[in-house]
């Protein structure tokens, strides 16, 4: 049985997928803010060391499977909805990542967000600033925007690091999910906010509802586990078509005809 560590794991996304996993008999070391194995706070550097210090502890350096699933939304300051989604999921990956590196069949799935082909990127500076790991000036320069541009980031940073010998040529596989809306504490409030609940009722869902936790976790399950074994980084997206209905084209994105 494998030791799994999540982040996010008192609710949502992530206690779905804690309760799927530990069904399986798998060992799941929980971080979130309350209610966790490891306690502790994302949004900063020493919040995220000791997440790690205390997984590593935990799971006494060597780890199967990494879900960072910590996150926010609105209504939440965008230099924190910036530094938990993105800078708090990256710390806590590369952090474990000698870890995951001594596992058996090693893998991690980042969340990303569907949010990111929904909605324009309004500033591809701000993205560069956050692959390059400029946390201040990332959170000083983004705005309304902070949650899907972190998702993007997410996703790039997955795409880019996965491919790498630190990641795939130590046999860890990186992938990303792209859940569409999913009914847990983080979008429930959204639909008390004036405006924003009018918005979240006209988004196109071919599938003609929101997604549950559990529909999400059993994705998870599978990307993190030997079945998937010849994925590697790639984003899927597990949102009830609203991606395919929004770009039809959008995926895949053939190679450009090279210019002579
Ligand atoms: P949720 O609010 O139910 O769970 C998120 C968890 O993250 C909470 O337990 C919270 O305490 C924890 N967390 C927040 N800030 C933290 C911090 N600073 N340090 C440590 N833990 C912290 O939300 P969810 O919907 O289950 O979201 C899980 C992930 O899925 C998030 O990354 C979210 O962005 C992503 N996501 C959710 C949806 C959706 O519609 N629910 C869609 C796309 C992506």
């Amino acid at each position: 049985m494998a030791t799994i560590c999540i982040s996010g794991s008192a609710s949502g996304i992530g206690a779905a997928t804690k309760a799927r996993l530990e069904g399986k008999g798998h060992r799941v070391i929980g971080v979130d803010l309350h209610n966790a194995d490891v306690c502790a706070d994302l949004s900063d550097v020493a919040g995220r060391a000791a997440a790690v210090t205390g997984v590593l502890e935990r799971c006494d350096g060597v780890l199967d499977g990494l879900l960072p699933g910590a996150g926010l939304a609105d209504p939440h300051p965008s230099e924190r909805i910036a530094a938990v989604n993105y800078f708090g999921a990256v710390a806590l990956t590369e952090g474990l990542r000698p870890a995951l590196a001594k596992g058996t069949n090693p893998a991690v799935v980042m969340i990303s967000s569907n949010s990111t082909t929904l909605m324009p990127v309004s500033n591809l500076a701000v993205i560069d600033l956050f692959l390059a790991g400029n946390e201040v000036e990332a959170c000083a320069q983004v705005g309304v925007e902070a949650y899907w541009n972190s998702k993007l980031a997410i996703a790039w940073w997955m795409r880019s690091a996965a491919i790498t010998p630190e990641w795939i040529g130590a046999g860890i596989r990186l992938n990303a999910i792209a859940p569409g809306v999913t009914e847990t504490n983080m979008t429930r409030p959204l639909m008390e906010i004036e405006g924003l609940k009018d918005a979240m009722k006209a988004l196109p869902i071919p599938i003609g509802r929101w997604g549950q936790p559990p529909e999400i976790a059993a994705v998870i399950d599978f990307l993190l586990s030997p079945d998937a074994s010849y994925i590697v980084g790639q984003t899927l997206f597990v949102d009830g078509g609203t991606d395919a209905f929004v770009q039809p084209r959008g995926y895949p994105v053939p190679m450009p005809v090279p210019s002579v």
